[in-house]
């Protein structure tokens, strides 16, 4: 296996001295090395060949592929010492101190042809000295989200980690799914996972914790030099420059969330990347009824913290609390301020230019269109409505001669109980709709549709298809895996014999574990 390695992370970031799985509080380092624990019977269940292509590693094809065996952590990948980070976080408002990999080991940094830099990372690989009481591993469920779900955000244009392989160990791993005292043995897995970096808001959040600033300043000089081609790391800004970037490309991140209707579940401050990627898929979701209070993530029920509709505030708070950690570095807090004042700008600015794309229509810089949106919350809050499919709709309701009778009939699948539309809900859908024509016919219909499918995917990874999938890979069957892999390749182009992957989900499914919302359990 002849491949291009860079070490830049390790040669310039301070080791952790001691070498052992112990778990420990580890002081004035940003990684420990620790190996990848073995499993007895690594199999691959899924394979981003355009990932793999892009990076050069060809899928494996045996049992005894030398590839399979790094990717499973049972070979180490000749000239690399794997590491796992040391990184602290809020969790649900509260400082929780160090976290840290606990389960993640970065096999090393891989040049592809390009001369780009992506760190490799398993997920699931054993203990490392973060690991505190749990077991380091992962089940097939969790890692089969991480997987497809990585994927089909990079497939609908959201920025995220990407996901190379999902392999099964061979080995059981034990959870107490439901929390309930019942913990049985489900399969483990492992999944690769591909990014610039996993560099996290906790990442620098922690030393600062300890007032430990030469290893904060260590960590943004590296972040800059290595990370912000548009900011010279000596230039006496560059902390300023640096904060700014990361708080707006947060806000499009945010953005896109809500474009696509994606939950993330658990919007710590150590699964926000600096980068301003999707990161750490856990109990995530996707809208299905318009809810802006939804949560997935069963363990935040009661508080609803990381709900739809909170998403973009709750990362601003994230981004307020890394910004308390640069004051370790600048006496400047008001230039910090200035900073993350940014993020509502650019969010401001990316969410309207979003809905105007979701909407098709130029902009919405009109009171009447802006009316428009706001009343379009309201109605879709009135009864079950599917926001995928809602939109996905829209760009079928003709404009260009709105006389036409029923222009709403193709917004009739996002209705979860179509009874419902026969008293005041239809004729606030109708009213709506007559006002949505006045402003869309300004382009001609297909023009318009043909935009709105670039905004509005067809195929999400809704947790219950999630589950199908899942169900039948702990049998030992992929194949409903891989049709999904496949459908959510293409959100956004209609795919024949692919319809029941774009309908809303079924009553079946609702409350189903796993089907809607789902615990942390991993
Ligand atoms: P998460 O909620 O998945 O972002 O994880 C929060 C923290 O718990 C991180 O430090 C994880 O590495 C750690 N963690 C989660 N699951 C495990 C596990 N099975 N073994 C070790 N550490 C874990
Ligand atoms: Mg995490």
């Amino acid at each position: 296996m002849s491949i291009a390695l860079s070490h830049r992370y390790t040669e310039s970031l301070p080791a952790d001295s001691e070498r052992s799985r112990q778990p420990r509080i580890v002081e004035g380092a940003a990684y420990s090395f620790v190996d990848p624990d073995p499993v007895s019977q690594p199999r691959l269940l899924a394979w981003s060949t355009a990932l793999g292509d892009s990076l050069g590693i060809a899928r494996p094809s045996e049992d005894q592929d030398a590839w399979l065996q790094v990717l499973s952590g049972n070979t180490r990948w000749s000239g690399t010492s794997p590491y796992a980070n040391c990184y602290g976080g809020h969790q649900f408002g509260q400082w929780a101190g160090q976290l840290g990999d606990g389960r993640a080991i970065t096999l090393g940094e891989f040049v592809d042809r390009s001369g780009s830099i992506h760190e490799l990372q398993l997920k699931g690989a054993g203990r490392t000295p973060y690991s505190r009481g749990a077991d380091g591993r992962a089940v097939l469920r969790s890692s089969l989200r991480e997987y497809l779900c990585s994927e089909a955000m990079h497939a609908l244009g959201v920025p995220t980690t990407r996901a190379l392989s999902l392999i099964t160990t061979g080995d059981d791993v034990v959870r107490d799914m439901f929390y309930d005292g019942n913990p049985q043995a489900e399969p483990g897995a492992i999944v690769c996972r591909v990014a610039p970096s996993f560099l996290r808001l906790g990442t620098f959040e922690l030393p600062a914790s300890r007032g430990d600033t030469p290893l904060l300043r260590q960590l943004v000089d590296y972040s800059i030099e290595h990370h912000e081609p548009d900011i010279d790391h000596r230039d006496p800004d560059a902390l300023f420059a640096w904060y700014e970037a990361i708080c707006r490309r947060t806000a499009r991140l945010i953005a896109e969330w809500t474009r696509v209707g994606f939950v993330h579940g658990v919007m710590n401050t150590d699964n926000l990347s600096i980068h301003g990627i999707t990161i750490d898929y856990g109990p995530y979701g996707w809208l299905e009824p318009y809810e802006p209070g939804w949560t997935p993530n069963t363990t935040d029920a009661q508080t609803s913290r990381y709900c739809f509709g909170r998403q973009p505030a709750i990362a601003q708070w994230n981004l307020s609390r890394f910004g308390g950690a640069l004051t370790h570095l600048t006496s400047d807090t008001e230039r910090l301020e200035q900073c993350l004042a940014s993020y509502a700008e650019e969010y401001e600015h990316a969410s309207q230019a979003m809905f105007a794309s979701k909407l098709g229509l130029v902009d919405l810089q009109s009171e009447a269109r802006q009316q428009l949106l706001t009343d379009l919350f309201d109605l879709l809050s009135m009864t079950e409505t599917d926001y995928t499919l809602f939109f996905r709709g829209l760009g079928a309701v003709p404009a260009e001669r709105p006389g036409e009778a029923e222009p709403q009939a193709a917004l009739m699948p996002a209705y979860y109980d179509p009874a419902a539309l026969q008293g005041e809900v239809g004729q606030a859908l109708r009213d709506w709709v007559a006002r949505y024509q006045l402003e869309a016919k300004q382009q001609p219909d297909a023009v318009r549709q043909a935009d709105m499918q670039r905004s509005n995917p067809l195929y999400v990874a809704r947790n219950y298809l999630a589950q199908l999938a899942i169900d039948e890979a702990e049998q030992g069957r992929t194949e409903e895996l891989h049709r999904l892999i496949q459908v959510l390749e293409n959100p956004y182009t209609e795919q024949p014999g692919m319809e029941r992957y774009a309908e809303k989900r079924p009553e079946w499914a609702r409350h189903r574990a796993g089907c809607s919302a789902l615990s942390c359990s991993s």
